[in-house]
């Protein structure tokens, strides 16, 4: 029976004997809790108690990492998110849908360098029927029954019941009705795509036709109760306020606890990890709205208008701030750790927390091991929908595994379920064996991808024979 830790809210979460307790999992932060130490601890200390954490969950040795490759069968998307560079309507001319040999033959290139799973995902696109993703997911399991096929993030998943109109009196039955088959045909896990900022006002503004949080989250229950895990993302660092950011990990939270209470004694999944990013700006419509203090009239000294608006229940209503989804509030290095450190120290139900390296670059992503999180995410082989958008980093394996080590741990690879498949201690680990790191430097994809239509995953893939993403 799942029991959630106590909460203290007499407590000050600057207190050091609640953060102790945190630490050692026997006690919970409140919203309140989590807020006051986002805006008042000092970023060291936010980072030394999140390690804390960490290590009580994960160990003092071993950090992970995963080899798998994002596949965007589809830029085709009925959705319009002010953020995306990625989709396309149907009728651009580079829009696409990989075919299905195609598609088979980049599985094929990830298994033949060691890869354990697919990341698989869209564009939601409105003429696909639902036999061509089950044929898809069978011809996968008949050719690659070994790989793990993590697919089909939330927001897909509430288009297939737009689309597909599946038998069910509510949404909970007409998921489970297209999740089923699904399921039964190879799907293995769940993404958490398109989490974004679970609160109403700003999830209005920014992502124009994706689903609600509550179905968001009511995908994940059905996948829990079918048995598959999943995963949960929050993209940060644009119009919200920091309340929004408790409140969105509120809702991983009590969702959790729920999923937790309900299925895990009869096999039910849950979800395993939470991977955070800021939001890249680069050839997106929302990256044109001007910084909170560079616009015209702007008092920089004033709160910024998603702070006015955010609430920790999530109730903020727009018309609180004249200036609301008008400005933007990038987030940098110290405001990613942070906010990576509190997710660590808030989601005491979530297993896994993510460095999501990708956006920040390499050595962010390993001074985030420090700050919480245990994976820094995946060695895979493009990345499409994020380098669209701008600043994307690449790596190798042997850079990953040097990255993990220099940060003072093992580097470990995972498969999708965090089980440990090989430690490298020893002289033949991937980093361990190379002998001119010249060839091995980090590098920008979208960079390396230069003169290329970012969107065409074939392009990136011949410039980018080994990346690192974590879109997990
Ligand atoms: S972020 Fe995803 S759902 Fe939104 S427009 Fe882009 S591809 Fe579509």
């Amino acid at each position: 029976m799942h029991v959630p830790p106590t909460v203290h809210p007499d407590r000050s979460g600057l207190d050091e004997g609640l953060l102790e307790a945190v630490a050692a999992g026997a006690a919970r932060l409140t919203p309140q809790q989590g807020l006051e130490i986002h805006e008042r601890m000092p970023l060291e200390t936010l980072g030394f108690w999140a390690d804390r954490r960490c290590r009580t969950l994960h160990g003092d040795s071993i950090r992970t990492y995963v080899i798998d490759r994002n596949i965007n069968y589809t830029n085709v998307c009925t959705a319009k998110c002010t953020f995306c560079a990625f989709r396309r309507d149907g009728d651009e001319a580079d829009a696409y849908v990989l075919d299905r040999e195609t598609l088979l033959g980049k599985i094929e290139e990830l298994v033949a360098i060691g890869g354990t799973q697919i990341l698989m995902q869209g564009g939601m696109h409105p003429d696909l029927p639902l036999p061509w993703y089950l044929e898809l997911l069978e011809a996968i399991g008949e050719r690659f029954p070994q790989v793990h096929v993590h697919a089909f993030s939330p927001p897909e998943f509430i288009e297939f019941v737009n689309f597909f109109d599946p038998p069910g009196d509510t949404l909970e039955q007409k998921i489970r009705s297209v999740m089923e088959p699904l399921r039964k045909a190879g799907l293995d896990s769940v993404p958490g795509g398109g989490g974004e900022i679970f609160a109403p006002a700003v999830r209005r503004k920014i992502g124009l036709g994706k689903c609600t949080a509550e179905a968001w989250l009511t995908v994940m229950r059905v996948a829990h109760e079918l048995g598959m895990n999943t995963s949960a993302t929050m993209m940060f660092g644009h119009i919200e306020g920091i309340a929004d950011r408790v409140h969105h990990m509120e809702m991983v939270r009590q969702w959790q606890d729920r999923d937790l209470a309900d299925f895990a004694r009869d096999g039910g999944g849950s979800c395993k990890a939470f991977i955070s990013w800021p939001f890249q700006r680069e050839n997106t419509p929302l990256g044109r709205v001007p910084d909170w203090g560079f616009g015209e009239g702007d008092d920089p000294d004033a709160p910024f208008p998603g702070d006015v608006v955010a609430t920790l229940d999530g109730t903020g209503v727009k018309e609180s701030h004249p200036l609301f989804g008008r400005r933007v509030r990038m987030a940098g290095s110290s405001a990613y750790l942070r906010t990576q450190a509190l997710s660590r120290l808030y989601l005491d139900n979530v297993w896994s927390i993510g460095s999501s390296w990708v956006t920040m670059g390499p050595h962010v992503g390993q001074v985030g091991l420090r700050y919480g999180a245990n994976d820094m995410g995946s060695v895979m082989m493009e990345e499409n929908v994020v380098s669209s958008a701008g600043t994307t980093f690449c790596l190798n394996e042997p850079t990953l595994c040097r990255l993990i080590r220099d940060a003072g741990f093992l580097p470990a690879q995972r498969n999708n379920e965090y089980d440990v498949i090989r430690v490298h201690d020893g002289p033949e680990s991937p980093d361990l064996r190379v002998e001119d790191w010249s060839t091995l430097r980090a590098q920008r994809l979208h960079q390396q991808s230069e003169g290329e239509t970012p969107a065409t995953s074939g392009a990136a893939e011949t410039t980018v024979p080994l990346t690192v993403s974590d879109r997990d």
